[in-house]
């Protein structure tokens, strides 16, 4: 049977990661599929520190499925084709289990689609497990954990579903952790941010949306002290205003994520400052603004903008 390649969204986080690799181990257990979770781009720090603590080899680093020899993927933790692998519009998708919003999407066959709006994609590849009776690893549920406490923010993300709890919590009896020690260590990991470049810290978490025909892009970082990051602001910005030239981007906003207590500045460079500030009621001072109570770029930053 010819291999399928099952991988999250480019830029990956944990649970990009993860998803990928529970949703393969499922799909060859259940559905007797020969798959392979990849990854499109390095995987972060927080990611590195989970799969070393499970055990868990790095997935193979992909660019596209034509140099693999491989004409079918399944899709976890997005959809969104300019988030997707280079030659997705090439491929036949065998299936899709995600938890983001769905856009520029499409496909010439039908196909598996698992959607649902929960805090990450791996609660439902978990769920998965349990509804088609399939035993869960240790190390795979090590890693799904570790995805859901990544996505969530340890339970404390608007986009935390009630049920990612229960599911947390009969995951971490199976990966033997203390959901809250590990949880907190796991998040830890992902946030030395002083290690890295402007421009790489601006890419560890980066997305792009097409909103209103304009190309945005939207990154993400997390840390502890929202000001120890913008003492970097002028090269941020910078570094940010040579993406957009680069990559034809309207506008660049950075969410600077407070993840002790769950509120984010925003740093933005582009055309729209103004149409961001109405998105969000704030005036922007020098660039940038506190937006209190704001940890989720797709509950709480995407559908507010209309650039
Ligand atoms: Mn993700
Ligand atoms: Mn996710």
């Amino acid at each position: 049977m010819s291999k399928i390649l099952v991988f999250g969204h480019q830029n990956p986080d944990t649970d990009a990661i993860a998803s990928a690799i529970g949703f393969s181990y499922l799909a060859k257990q259940k559905f007797n599929l020969n798959t392979e979770a990849v990854s499109l781009g390095q995987s972060n720090e927080e990611t590195k520190y989970a799969l070393a603590f499970f055990n868990i080899e790095l997935p193979r680093v992909i660019k596209s499925a034509a140099s693999e020899g491989v004409d079918t993927v399944i899709l976890t933790d997005h959809n969104e084709f300019q988030q997707s692998i280079s030659d997705i519009n090439e491929l036949n998708i065998w299936g899709v289990v995600d938890h983001h919003r769905i856009a520029n999407f499409t496909t010439a066959n039908p196909l598996f689609f698992r959607s649902e709006p929960v805090g990450s994609s791996s609660s439902i590849v978990a769920r998965m497990f349990k509804e088609n009776q399939v035993e869960i690893p240790k190390e795979i549920a090590g890693i799904l954990i570790s995805a859901i406490i990544s996505d969530t923010l340890l339970f404390k993300s608007p986009t935390t579903h009630k049920t990612d709890q229960t599911i947390a919590q009969s995951l971490a009896k199976i990966a033997k952790i203390d959901l809250k020690t590990y949880g907190l260590s796991l998040l830890k990991a992902g946030i030395n941010l002083t290690s890295k470049s402007e421009k790489e810290l601006i890419n560890l978490d980066a997305k792009t949306f097409l909103l209103n025909e304009k190309s945005v892009r939207v990154a993400q970082v997390n840390t502890v002290d929202i000001n120890e990051v913008l003492t970097r602001q002028e090269i941020l910005e910078k570094a940010m205003k040579i993406e957009n030239e680069q990559n034809g981007y309207s506008d660049f906003i950075l969410m600077i994520t407070d993840i002790l207590n769950s509120n984010s500045e925003i740093l933005v460079a582009g055309e729209n400052n103004d149409k961001i500030e109405a998105a969000f009621d704030v005036k922007l001072k020098n660039n940038h603004a506190f937006l209190k109570g704001v940890v989720s770029r797709k509950k709480q930053i995407i559908p507010q903008l209309t650039i």
